[in-house]
Formats: C-alpha cells, structure tokens, sequence
C-alpha cells in the first residue's frame, strides 16, 4: 500500500476544505463526507483515492465533488449533511493517479440512469484500479553479447529463439513457448546468454502509427471514410450510423475515423460485444496501424488489467478495443467511440448494475465531447429511429467490397421438405452441402442451442427433466452424459430409469442441439472434416482463435456451432449456411424477437460468399412465410424495420415510448408474491404512464429465486427514473426479498 500519509504533513500548503466527499465502491446511496486531517489539508482533489475509516474498517474510496451533469430529480436523495465536528478523519491519500473527471461524471450518470447506486457504478471503474505498488515482475532477456563459447542444444536454440521473438518473458511463459524446463534457462544464465530485467521496464503499449499500410479505399468507402474522418476532426459529440452489409468494408473504414484519432493526438475506443472477436480483429488493426490495440476484456490476468488501467490513465494507450466493461477505464482525451454490432444484444450487461454499453457510450462521448460511431449491417430499430429524427447522422455503404455479392437466400419449407423421422437436415440441405463438399467450399450449419437435446422426455408417462432450481429443463449433454441447467449450472447424470414412473430406457431426447446436429452431420458425411463451435468447445479466445484459424486455412469443411459462429468473422472460402432451426428465436413473446431473428440470421448469412464465390443460405422453417423469413430472402430489411416500427408505434412500445421492468425475487413464492402485489397496488398510473403486471416471470423460479415482474411504460418524453424511485420507495422490502430494477431492458426472462 503505497500512502502519502498524514503525519508527514507539509507546511505551508493552501488551507483546503476541511471536508470532502468521499465516494466508496459499496452500494450505498452516495458519497460520505469525512473531515480532511491537518496533514492533508489542501492535498486532496476530487478524483483522488483515499483510504477512510468505514465502522471498524478501512476502505478505498474516491473524493468525489458534487454531480452537474446529471438532471437533479435523477439523482438520489442525499441524507442531511454530518456536523463537521462529528465526522471522522481520512487516513490517508493513496498513491494512484486520480479518476478524471469525465470518468467521475459518467459514473454519475450510469448511476442515476439506471437507478444503481453510485458506489457501485465507481466500483466496475476502479476494478482494474489497483491500490498496490506494482510489483516488479523479473523476467529473461538474451545478453547483448551471448559467450562465443556457448554450447548449443537444440532446447537452448529454442529458448533463444522464443526470446528473439519477444522479450523480456517471465520465466514459466518462456518455459511454455520453448518447452523446456526450468535446468535449461538456469543453464543459460550461467553461461551468461541469458539475464534478468524487470519485466515493466518493457513499454507494452507501442503507438499505432496511423500511416502505416493506410488502405485503398473505392469511390463510397472513401466518401464515408471522409465524413466520419470530419467527425473526428470537429471533435464535438456526435452519433453517426455506419450502416452496410456484411463485408461491405465498415470495420476498415472506421479503422479511418480511429487513424484520424490518432493523428489529433486523442484515444480512441472500439467496442465488440464480444471478447471472441478480438483475435481476428486485433490482427487487423495490426496490419493496418503496425502495432497490436490494448485489450480489454474479463479474461485479461489481474496483472495486465492493472498496466491497462495505468497506461490508459496516463495516455499511453492511444487505442483500446474492448467488451462493454472497457467504457469504465479511465480515457482522459477521447477522441473517438466506435460501437461494432451495435444491434447485438450482447452491449446490455443484465448482472449488477444493468446498463446498456452502446447507450452508455453515447453518454460517454457526450461527456467527452467526442464522436460515437455505431456501426451495423442491421441497426437496431432504436438507433434507426434516431436517424430518422434527425439525432444521429447515417453513413450508407452500398455493395460488398471487390465485387463479392450478397448471397442467395432460399427458405426451406420443412413441411413440404421434411427431414427422415429423427433427423433434422432436410433432404434439400443435405444436397446442397454435398454439392459444397464436392466444389472443394466450406459450409456451415447454425443452430442456437448447445448440447444433445434441449428436453429429456419419458415416453411411458410424460415426465419431463426439470431444473430443480428453475422454471427451466435440463439440456442433454451427451458427450459429458449429463443434463444441466443452463440457467443455474445445475448438473446430475444421466439417469437410467424415469425418475417419475420407474421405466427403465424410457427418457428420449426431444429436439436437437448442435451436438445431435453434428451427430447426424457426421453420419451423413463420414468423410467431411467437422469442427464444432460454441461455447463448450470453445472455452478460451485462444481456441476461439485456433478454431477460425483453421477454417481459414480450409482444414475443415464443415462448421456446426452456436450463435458464435454469427460473429463478425472473415471466411473466405465459406459459401453454404443452413439454418437448422430459423423459427427459433421467434417463440417467446419478447418485444424484439423478431427483431433480434433477423438481425442474428443475417449476420449468419454474411459469413458467407465473402470472396469471390457466390454464397448461399438455407433457410429452415416450418413457417416460411413469417416475416423474418421474408425479409432475410428478399434482403428488404427496411421494409421489414419499417413494419416493425408500425407494430410498436402505437403502443408506445420500445423505441417510441420507455421502458423500466421491475424484478421482485424472494426465496418462497409468498414473500415474492407479498412484494409484487404491494408495488401492483401502488403502481404509478397516470397519462402517458402505465404498469403492467405483477405476473409471474416468464422464469418464475431462477437458481432457487422465486420472481416476479412488473413493467413500467412510459411515453418517450416521460422520464421513468425519478417516477420509478419514488415509487418504490413506497414499499417496504426486507427478509429475503430483492426488487431488481431494470431500466430499458432487452431481456424479458
Ligand atoms: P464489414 O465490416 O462491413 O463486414 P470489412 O471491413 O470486414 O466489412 O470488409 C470485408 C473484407 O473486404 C475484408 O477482408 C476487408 O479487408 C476487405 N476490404 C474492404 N474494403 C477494402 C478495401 N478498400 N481494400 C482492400 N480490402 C478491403
Ligand atoms: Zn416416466
Ligand atoms: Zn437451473
């Protein structure tokens, strides 16, 4: 713990407030103020971290100064300010580079926005914030003048060549990437060809060079290119759509609006709404600026996440691409908000505070005042909607780049053309990957549903395996013999009798999942190299990584996986996709499924033909003639989001009018049904405001949870927040039971 602490007091210093706010990453409704000790005394500037006395403990917190930005009746009723006299000393100052200022704002705001409570809105930014002095980690460079002398063994050659690719390396990753022991690198040492150097010396950070391998853009790509290099350039806040097909160069296009970034001296953030992706994306931008982007994701070690936080804080990162989390890091000169798949539902975080990261960083630049870029092949009805009235600019981008075209979508009418009983791939599928097959392409099969069999049935009585925990059942996996619970990670065996009436080999699989699909693939196609992926297979964004690597490398032919195989990926010898189950997302009720179908299929579609071989996509449904299905074959998707937005308009329903769900959770169904009928009694309605509910949720029981929801509508010009607090400040909850609020919520579970 590295403190300036306070009996070293400095003389002389100005006299500041003899109190300051502090704002502690725990959920309590604001800051606290705490007297600041003679030897702190106009030391301490908001933004500063600070340990506190908090009852009988200590806790790092932020010295926080009062919210401007955020509208009063937003922010949360503070409590009456504690007598001077009364309150207790900071301990000390810490020695950490202060939050600035336009990350201090944000969290406000994230906070009132989605009725959190601002602690632990701060607590997701300083996450990565350690409190620690770094610890110098040692690791092994080469000596400049390896001993003329030395010995080589081919396990030596290979330690000296992994050092030549990068250096310096810590001792067990050296170990790994030359597979040797530790005896090899002690040998090298004493033989003087290898020494230790503390490993933070190495700048991890290099400046991408904006001029480095600029691309070569076509006549509507230069134009867009432009207008958004002009965004960057007023550097005022702004939101523009780039909208274009898949593959019609969008990503090397804003890659521009970043380089533009650069050379104003600013940094620049790209967000992907999925770690997944970085890979293939972070070899791009390697090619295109020189050097690798800083990363930002959960899996990053505790270690680079600290020199992430730091060297974003100091401005060494220039940019960063990363998952939602990134918008928390603390950017002192944005210049530049990029949201890729902007539409992809995966921006909403649903644990914790519940935000959604591309609004939030529509916040961000605001508060910034820099550009947001949202980017998509198939906007969201929400950022279509702000186009249309004028709030956010659009950039469109015609056709596919270097003359490869949209593919061919057909739908398959799987009641005209139904599969053999127990299978899954029509015969019409199934000729048309054979036909791949033979022309030497690749094809893939998207199902959205992991494991064997999504319901495990008895066929002598009906029984069905449920999730003790949920309202939910449990998925067949086959390969590990188990059913689960994809909700709560239940797991048991297999059984082998019905747990209901006793038959023995009565439970049946009903219905596929990517594992009976690859079952029957590998029946149909003994002689096809399959990969499988999704996320079972691929546990880490390294296998992410091997896996796509191999399909550019043509080692695979077939490609079965979950929605992960719908990211923004570059197969180039890709040209067949079949849709095992397109009405699948249809189902359920929820505001945007039909929505989120489209937008999930199309991306599926576009990894298609992305060269120069005509790609096609095969549709299987037993409802052809849904609108979906409709707009994915005749690529109308105005049209359809033009439907769309007539279907919501009149209800004032998402994005016309407002949205805010309230979950009530308790361990028995009465404590849960206590809560929600009291909030349904005194649920605000008055014009242009409504409640619906309290109705069990669609999940009524979750991880052993009994829920309910209630939803509060409101007309666009409506805020719900301060309607939302008041209202549930008029009851009471206490025991077991949790109200969960969820302002603009995409899921409906
Ligand atoms: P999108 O993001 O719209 O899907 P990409 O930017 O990924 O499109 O472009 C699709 C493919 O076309 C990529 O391989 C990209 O490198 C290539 N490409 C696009 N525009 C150009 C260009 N002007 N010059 C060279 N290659 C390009
Ligand atoms: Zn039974
Ligand atoms: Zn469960």
């Amino acid at each position: 713990m590295a403190t300036t602490s306070v009996d070293t007091a400095t003389h002389g210093a100005r006299p500041g407030p003899s109190r300051v706010g502090v704002l502690l990453p725990l959920p309590f409704p604001g800051p606290f103020d705490y007297a600041v000790p003679p030897g702190l005394e106009g030391l301490l500037a908001p933004g500063d971290l600070v340990r506190v006395p908090l009852g009988r403990r200590e806790e790092t917190g932020v010295v926080w100064d009062a919210h401007t930005s955020v509208p009063p009746d937003f922010a949360p009723p503070q409590p009456p300010p504690v007598a001077t006299a009364r309150l207790r000393p900071v301990v000390a100052r810490v020695d950490v580079p202060p939050l600035p200022t336009g990350l201090r704002r944000f969290v406000d705001w994230v906070a009132a926005y989605t009725l959190s409570p601002p602690g632990m809105v701060l607590a997701m930014a300083l996450r990565a914030c350690s409190t620690e002095v770094p610890r110098v980690v040692q690791g092994w460079v080469a000596t400049d003048t390896p001993p003329a002398d030395l010995r080589m063994t081919p396990a030596r050659r290979r330690v000296l060549d992994a050092l030549a690719r990068s250096a310096p390396q810590g001792g067990a990753d050296l170990q790994r990437a030359a597979d040797v022991g530790a005896s090899v690198l002690r040998g090298l040492e004493q033989s003087g060809a290898l020494r230790m150097v503390p490993m933070d010396a190495a700048p991890p950070f290099p400046t991408p060079d904006p001029d480095h391998h600029p691309p070569r853009l076509s006549g509507d790509q230069d134009d867009a290119a432009a207008a958004l290099r002009a965004c960057v350039a007023e550097r005022q806040f702004s939101v523009t759509l780039l909208e274009g097909v898949t593959g019609s160069g969008k990503t090397e296009i804003y890659l521009e609006a970043v380089a533009a970034c650069l050379a104003q001296g600013q940094q620049a953030l790209v967000l992907l709404p999925e770690i997944a992706l970085s890979a293939q994306w972070t070899a791009r931008f390697e090619r295109r600026f020189g050097v690798a982007p800083a990363v930002w994701h959960s899996d990053l070690t505790p270690r680079l996440r600290r020199q992430t936080w730091r060297a974003v804080r100091d401005g060494q990162v220039r940019v960063l691409v990363g998952a939602r989390s990134a918008l928390f890091l603390p950017f002192e000169t944005l210049g530049v908000i990029i949201v890729d798949e902007e539409h992809e539902t995966a921006f909403k975080q649903e644990d914790g505070v519940t935000y959604h990261a591309r609004d939030m960083a529509i916040v961000r630049a605001r508060l910034a005042q820099a550009p947001a870029i949202l980017v998509s092949a198939t906007p969201s009805l929400e950022t279509l909607t702000n186009v249309e009235t004028g709030r956010y600019g659009r950039i469109a981008l015609g056709a596919r780049h270097g003359g490869a075209t949209m593919p061919d979508v057909e739908a398959i009418d799987m009641r005209a053309d139904p599969p053999e009983r127990g299978l899954f791939l029509s015969p019409r599928l199934v000729e048309a990957m054979r036909a791949t097959f033979a022309r030497e392409e690749q094809a893939m099969l998207f199902l959205n549903r992991r494991g064997y069999a999504p319901l495990t049935l008895c066929r002598t009585c009906g029984h069905r395996m449920e999730c003790p925990n949920c309202s939910a059942w449990l998925v067949e996996h086959r390969a590990r013999r188990i059913l689960t619970c994809h909700h709560c990670g239940y797991v048991e065996p297999i059984p082998d009798a019905c747990p209901s009436c006793q038959t023995s080999g009565s439970l049946t699989p009903i219905g596929p999942g990517v594992e009976r699909i690859t079952e029957e693939a590998r029946a149909t196609f003994p002689d096809a190299r399959l990969l499988v992926m999704t996320s079972d297979t691929l546990t880490s964004p390294t296998a992410t990584a091997a896996a796509v690597a191999q399909i550019a490398d043509r080692t695979v032919d077939l490609v079965i996986g979950t929605q992960i195989v719908a990211k923004g990926w570059h197969f180039p010898h890709l040209t067949l996709a079949g849709i095992v189950d397109a009405d699948l997302g249809l189902g359920g009720g929820d505001l945007r499924a039909a929505e989120r179908s489209v937008q999930l299929l199309h991306q599926v579609a576009g990894r298609t033909g992305r060269a120069q071989a005509q790609g096609r996509v095969l549709l299987q449904s037993y409802v052809p003639e849904h609108p979906v299905m409709q707009a994915l074959v005749s690529g109308d998707f105005a049209a359809f989001m033009a439907r769309e937005a007539e279907q919501r308009r009149p209800g004032h329903w998402p994005p016309f009018g407002r949205l805010a769900a309230i979950i009530v959770s308790a361990d028995s169904a009465e404590a849960a049904d206590a809560v929600a009928d009291a909030l349904g009694r005194c649920a605000p309605a008055f014009d242009g405001v409504d409640v619906l509910g309290p109705a069990p949720a669609p999940l009524a029981l979750l991880r052993g949870r009994h829920r309910r929801r209630l939803l509060l509508r409101a007309r666009r010009t409506i805020a719900v927040q301060p309607i939302v607090r008041r209202w549930l400040s008029m009851v009471k909850t206490g025991g077991s039971t949790r109200v969960d609020v969820d302002i603009d919520p995409v899921s409906f579970l």
